[in-house]
């Protein structure tokens, strides 16, 4: 008798984006869902990821969970919100991960940590190589780094010399360094 074997799933490529600061301005412990907002051109930029066949993954620290700022229903609020807006722009985020503890309980799934996009990986069969990475700090560029994926940094205005500050600090970084989302995402699509 013929057993079949079990077909090999096919990795998929993504690009992970950042949230705070990135697919919207960083609003520090933002508990009122009511004013998230996308960050400009980050519509346009997660519909063209799609029509690329890239899925789009949010990864994202949210510490104000575990300092008890707010609960995290909040979080999944907010992140309701973000694709709903999204969708005006034919755009969506096919999966959110955060971490919700405090720096000092040392997580594995805080950003620079890799657990969040490694469960994601799996969740989804991404594949790291071909995958992408967009954010706005350090931590970003340095998980991207870790895991292999292409990093893409885009400082927030006005924060810039602080990021670079702390790349050169830990000698770290990005293969791409973009002025605006719109321009990550170009950097992204050229890779092919
Ligand atoms: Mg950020
Ligand atoms: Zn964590």
């Amino acid at each position: 008798m013929m057993v079949a074997a079990a077909q090999p799933r096919p990795r998929r490529r993504a690009v992970f984006v950042d949230r705070d600061g990135t697919l919207m301005p960083d609003l520090h412990y933002l508990a009122r869902p009511e004013a998230a907002e996308l960050a400009r051109g980050v519509g346009d930029a997660l519909r063209l990821f799609h029509q690329h066949d890239y899925l789009v993954v949010c990864v994202t620290n949210q510490s104000g969970v575990g300092r008890g700022l707010f609960p995290e229903e909040t979080v999944h609020e907010i992140h309701r919100r973000l694709n709903t807006r999204l969708r005006s722009y034919g755009a969506h985020i096919d999966a959110f991960y955060y971490c919700p503890h405090r720096p000092e309980e040392n997580c594995e799934c805080r950003k620079p940590g890799t657990a969040l996009f490694r469960r994601a990986s799996e969740d989804w069969a991404i594949d790291f190589p071909s995958s992408a990475i967009v954010g706005d700090r350090l931590a970003d560029v340095e998980a991207g780094t870790r895991l292999g994926l292409f990093t893409i940094l885009v400082p927030e205005v006005g924060h810039e010399a602080l990021v670079d500050r702390e790349l050169a600090e830990r000698g770290m970084k990005p293969d791409v360094r973009a002025s605006s989302f719109g321009a990550a995402a170009a950097a992204v699509l050229h890779r092919g």
